[in-house]
Order: structure tokens, then sequence, then C-alpha cells
């Protein structure tokens, strides 16, 4: 049997064989990481021998999937036509730098209609990935499954699935299940967690979900206010979230911890749900 996946979010700053040589030193074998700065600006350049030393270390170390993650800023559904400018800039640019780590997860927001509906708001990020994706490219972009703050898009499985039915290269897109934000918005993976995979396979298809974004919730279930906790922490709580690394039709997937950490927390919480993972 496999090991777990697990990792955590890590500073792009120092590059890319540095965050490889981090995840290593917390019992790390995936992580994820910032594009570039969560309030957006312009990405620094990629130096091709630092990509291909993590591809070398990943490779040596038997990681899984890297997770990366888009700025937070990017809104492909904004109304404001310059922040979807902005928003089309990065998914394109992004999705160039992604081939130097060549066949890894780019998990991103599908964004806040901020009072257009969830219809255009539909209509727009599809159409934003019809304009930036290629057919050359190895990368699997990622639709996060959100927690409903505001007039965010993708806290129902149906918005993201109509999203997927609408882009042309759509066998290069799933879907990021984060355990913070489904059980904030209303999918109940404490005491129904079976529940939750039928429905996400009725609507969308199992064979979509690609990584977990895993976290504690601060708020009670439905609350719809995307406060992460610590695992064990918070009202899903370690015995749940040891079910879902387990889960038979999750166990093998990338799970990412974005939980209120530094380092040697994070190196916690790995060992910790390492132990509880059956072989
Ligand atoms: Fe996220
Ligand atoms: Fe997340
Ligand atoms: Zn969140």
């Amino acid at each position: 049997m496999n090991d777990l996946i697990i990792g955590c979010h890590l500073s792009s700053s120092d590059g890319f064989l540095s965050m490889g040589k981090t995840a290593l030193s917390i019992g790390a074998n995936t992580f994820a990481f910032f594009t570039r700065n969560p309030r957006g600006g312009k990405a620094k350049t990629i130096v091709k021998s630092d990509t291909d030393a993590l591809i070398r270390l990943m490779n040596e170390n038997n990681f899984g999937r890297l997770v990366a993650h888009a700025p937070y800023t990017l809104n492909a559904c904004a109304a404001e036509p310059r922040t979807r400018e902005f928003a089309l800039m990065c998914l394109g640019e992004d999705f160039e730098r992604m081939e130097y780590v060549p066949n890894n997860y780019y998990n991103f927001h599908p964004g806040s209609h901020v009072g257009q509906g969830i219809e255009k708001g539909i209509e727009l990020i599809s159409d934003a990935l019809n304009q930036t994706m290629r057919s050359d490219m190895t990368t699997t972009v990622l639709l996060e499954t959100m927690a409903g703050k505001g007039s965010e898009v993708g806290s129902r499985f149906e918005e993201l699935y109509e999203i997927i039915s609408r882009v042309k290269y759509n066998d290069k897109l799933g879907v990021c299940l984060d355990t913070c934000h489904v059980y904030d918005g209303g999918y109940d993976v404490v005491s129904d967690l079976d529940g939750v995979l039928n429905e996400f396979d009725k609507i969308i298809g199992l064979d979509r979900l690609k990584a977990i974004h895993l976290n504690d919730d601060m708020n009670p279930f439905g609350s719809h206010k995307d406060r992460h906790q610590r695992i064990g922490e918070g009202s899903i709580g370690l015995e749940h979230i040891s079910k879902v690394t387990n889960h038979p039709q999750l166990r093998a997937l990338p799970f990412i911890l974005e939980t209120p950490n530094e380092l040697d927390g994070y190196k916690n919480e790995i060992s910790v749900l390492r132990s509880l993972y059956k072989n």
C-alpha cells in the first residue's frame, strides 16, 4: 500500500528546490505554493535549473503531485473589466509557468460574481478558462469547492459541474475539495461523508476529484464563514478528518493542509495524520 500523500502551503520566496527541501524536512511528500504574491502583481522569473532540481528531488523521494494555488485576487468573474483582465493575464501566464514543473495541479477559486448572479459568474469563469487553457498543456486545472461566503461561485457541486461542462479542454479540469469549505457550505462530511461523496459522484463524477485541502473548521456546520482551524481543534475534528484521509475513494489523493500553523505545527499535523493512516 502507498504512503499518505500530504503536505502544506510553503513560501515560494526562495524558489522551487527550497520548497522541496522544506517539504522533506517536515515529512511532506507534496506541497502547495502561490504562483505569485497572493496580493497580485508581477510573478518572479522562473529559473529552469531550480525547477529541474525540484523535479529530481521529487522523483527521488516519491512525491505526489504538487497543488499550486492561484492568487486570491484572481477573480475570473469580476464585474470590473480590469479585474477580469488581470485574471486572464494571470491564468495564461501561470499555465505557461506551470510547464516548468509539468503534470501537476493548479488550483484556483472560481470567483465571486459580485452581484451579477451565479449564471453570469459561471459564464465568465468558463469563458476565462476557454481563453487561457491550451490543448498541449500538461497541468490539470482544479476548481476549488468554496464555502459560499459573499457571492462566491462554486459552493454547490452543480455550479462546478456547470463550469466544467462549458470548457473545451475539460479533460484537463478537475476539482479540489476543501474540507472546511464544503462543511461550511452545507455538505456534512462529519455525519455523512459517504453521502457527500455519492452526491459529488452523481453531479460531477468522482474521477474529477484530484486533490483535497485538508482543514478543520472554526465555525459550525453550514455557516458560510470560511475560517480554517488546526486539525482536531475545530468543528470537524481529528476522527472525521482521518476518515477523510483513509476513505477508499480519497486515500490516494494529495492532501494539502491550509491550517493556521507555522512549519513545526504542520510537521506535527503531518505526523499525526500519517500515524492514523491505515495500510
Ligand atoms: Fe483556496
Ligand atoms: Fe482551500
Ligand atoms: Zn478557505
